[in-house]
């Protein structure tokens, strides 16, 4: 069965290494076919390697000469060797340090196969080869996958298990979820033929609107997450009908420093529709970063609490939950409601506390992480659901979340710029409120890229910066150095800061106690220390309104998104802030362009769309975190897909009432 546990596709010699395996791919054999490769090769024998093969994919033969095994976990190890006359580098990022030696034997001639590129000494490189004996290079002739991979897990170990896998799938017979119609006008395979044609590829397709096994995939999971949506938003049930004097909102109105942006209002009035209909409502929030969506939330929260309901806030990180609730619960003291926190912090009798306070009814809003979808967590009268930076949630916890009300009303907020052709897909029949101008007191944050040698001014402009009651984030990309990456690192930085502004820098990153972080932050907030040097742990909602400047070191390797986000950390008072970007002297032009992007606009959207102009056109590595990939089949960026969509939308939003929940299709994409 497909559905069954994916360790009976792992052969005896990796079982130890199960684990990974399901970390990687997921638990089910089904998840192992769900692996997409991230593209084919040809194994294109070239016996003797030229600087003309740059940049091409290659099979060749290396005779290995020595092997620099670098111990640091996050540094590749470097392996020296011959081809003819050319000195080969061969840089293994995550290969497990302790198989290095026998998997490369010095002396002997290996077969490897990957992208040839240039190292920045000027040697020729292969990066993360797939590596096979030398017996097999004049045998084969096919095409193989390269797949995502995690620390630990080689492209023999994935394609030993998708193999096991693919067997499997050949016995189990798949009935035909799509209606025959649509099969026959697309042209697309069955699910099973789609699958075998994606792991054992007859030709190498190199567009997706030529590939239609992919496109019967990517449409399957389409479907399935529509399926779901529909759902989740059963619009027929009847819901509360909120309607009430809003005394609590005029007097939270009146405590507020500043009033709201029309923008803001707009939002809150389509919301108090939905809440006023009898129906329940599902609305997702858009709003770029610090434009605001919070006191949205808080308002509509009210609303709801004054009718007699409770309302939970679901928060990616605890960080962030904190945050909220600090915030509200100024406010809520005020009001003379009573706010509560809930993550895996609140233990033993604070948690028994807070679980009684909820199900009695006290609580009137409870702020947390995913502590508050635990099975234990128990409303009296859940009214309004409210998900911060829902996209950090899959559909299964935000349902869980859902599902602690009757039939609460929902409302969903991001600030990830999905490009405008995609929200209508993603979310369906979804209700969508924009944001769409910032607080009026918002000055531009004034964002330059700066190369890392003029890294002493900046510290010198920094004192003046802090002397003066602002204060500054300072972002590095990984928590170890490497010096062969030219990354920096957050210790390092930290550790050289600290020279010159002594206490009043900390430093912030994910390998933290979660005490530790909250401890450092809130010096942070309250002032005791005035730089913060942080990995992107930062990256969601925080919210310092005094953070007047935000330096990301090696801005290149970060998403423009990515960088949009944590850009919009600054810019959160009325005083000009600033973003500098740190760029390494030996930067390519498209990473160049890349960071113009984000230095000539501050609209999300807009961000998002002209990255996507330009993707495709760096390098593909062949690692990636496959754990926060949103959906199995495809990548929302992808521009291609964007393409099709149109036709795909019509054609799911006719059938996708016609399955129900114990369909198979949603079982396959593990929806429900
Ligand atoms: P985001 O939309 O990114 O979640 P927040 O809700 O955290 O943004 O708001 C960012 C900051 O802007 C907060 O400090 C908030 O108090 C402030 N803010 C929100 N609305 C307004 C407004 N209308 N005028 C001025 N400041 C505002
Ligand atoms: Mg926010």
């Amino acid at each position: 069965m497909i559905f069954d546990n994916i360790e009976l596709c792992i052969p005896r010699y990796y079982q130890p290494r199960a684990k990974l395996f399901k970390n990687l791919m997921g638990k089910r054999i089904i998840d192992a076919l769900l692996h997409m490769p991230l593209y084919t090769i040809e194994k294109r024998r070239v016996d003797q390697v030229s600087q003309n093969d740059i940049g091409k994919i290659i099979t060749t033969k290396v005779r290995v000469n020595c092997i620099d095994i670098n111990l640091r976990s996050s540094s590749p190890s470097i392996i020296y060797g011959k081809n003819g006359s050319e000195i080969i580098e061969i840089v293994l990022f995550n290969y497990p340090k302790k198989y290095i030696k026998s998997a490369y034997p010095i002396g002997q001639e290996i077969g490897l196969s990957g992208k040839l590129t240039i190292s920045p000494s000027g040697s020729l490189q292969f990066i993360n080869p797939e590596k096979f004996a030398i017996s097999r290079i004049n045998e084969s002739s096919g095409l193989f996958n390269i797949y995502p991979l995690t620390n630990g897990l080689t492209q023999n170990a994935i394609y030993s298990v998708i193999k096991g896998a693919i067997a499997i799938l050949e016995q189990e017979p798949i009935e035909e979820w799509l209606p025959e119609k649509w099969l026959k006008k697309s042209g697309f395979p069955s699910f099973k033929e789609a699958l075998r044609n994606i792991h054992f590829p007859k030709t190498i397709i190199n567009s997706l609107q030529h590939n239609h096994y992919l496109q019967r995939l990517i449409f399957d999971e389409l479907l399935a997450e529509q399926v779901t949506i529909n759902f989740l938003n059963q619009r027929m049930r009847n819901g509360y009908t909120i309607s009430n004097n809003r005394t609590y909102i005029e007097k939270l109105l009146g405590l507020l420093p500043f009033s709201l942006t029309n923008s803001q209002n707009k939002v809150i009035s389509e919301i108090f529709q939905n809440l006023q209909s009898g129906f329940p409502m599902f609305r997702l929030l858009q709003g770029d970063v610090g434009s605001g969506k919070t006191i949205v939330a808080l308002i509509s929260a009210l609303y709801v609490i004054e009718s007699g309901f409770q309302c939970a806030l679901l928060a990616p990180i605890e960080i962030l939950a904190r945050q909220h609730y600090q915030k509200i619960q100024k406010y809520f003291t005020q009001l003379g409601l009573y706010v509560e926190i809930l993550t895996g912090n609140e233990k033993g009798k604070r948690r028994a506390q807070i679980l009684d306070a909820l199900a009695s009814g006290e609580i009137d809003m409870l702020i947390g992480t995913h502590a508050i979808i635990t099975e234990k967590v128990v409303f009296r009268n859940l009214g309004l659901a409210i998900i911060d930076e829902q996209h950090r949630f899959g559909v299964n916890q935000r349902k869980t979340f859902v599902n602690k009300g009757v039939t609460p009303h929902v409302l969903s907020m991001t600030a990830t710029p999905i490009p405008r052709t995609m929200v209508m897909l993603l979310y369906g029949s979804i209700d969508v409120s924009v944001i769409t101008e910032n607080p009026a007191n918002r000055m531009t944050i004034l964002t330059r890229s700066i190369p890392m040698k003029r890294i002493p001014e900046i510290v010198e402009r920094m004192q003046n910066i802090i002397n003066s009651g602002q204060k500054v984030y300072w972002i590095c990309p990984l928590i170890e150095d490497s010096e062969k990456l030219r990354y920096t690192c957050v210790t390092n930085r930290f550790e050289f800061l600290k020279k010159y502004f002594a206490d009043k820098v900390a430093m912030l990153h994910g390998k933290m106690k979660t005490s530790e972080k909250e401890t450092i932050f809130e010096n942070f907030k309250n002032g005791h220390c005035k730089i913060l040097v942080s990995t992107t742990v930062i990256e969601v909602g925080i919210d310092v309104p005094e953070a007047t400047v935000i330096i990301i070191e090696n801005a290149e390797k970060f998403g423009l998104s990515q960088l949009h986000q944590l850009r919009g950390r600054v810019g959160r008072g009325n005083k000009q802030s600033y973003c500098l970007l740190l760029f390494d002297e030996f930067l390519s032009n498209i990473a160049k362009q890349r960071l113009q992007i984000i230095c000539n606009s501050s609209d999300g959207f807009q961000i998002a769309e002209q990255d996507l102009k330009l993707r495709g056109e760096g390098d593909i590595s062949g690692v990636r975190q496959s754990g926060e990939k949103l959906y199995k089949t495809f990548d929302i960026n992808n521009l291609e897909l964007q393409e099709i969509l149109p036709q795909f939308l019509d054609q799911i939003s006719q059938i996708s009432s016609s399955y129900d929940t114990n369909s198979k299709l949603l079982q396959v994409f593990q929806k429900l």
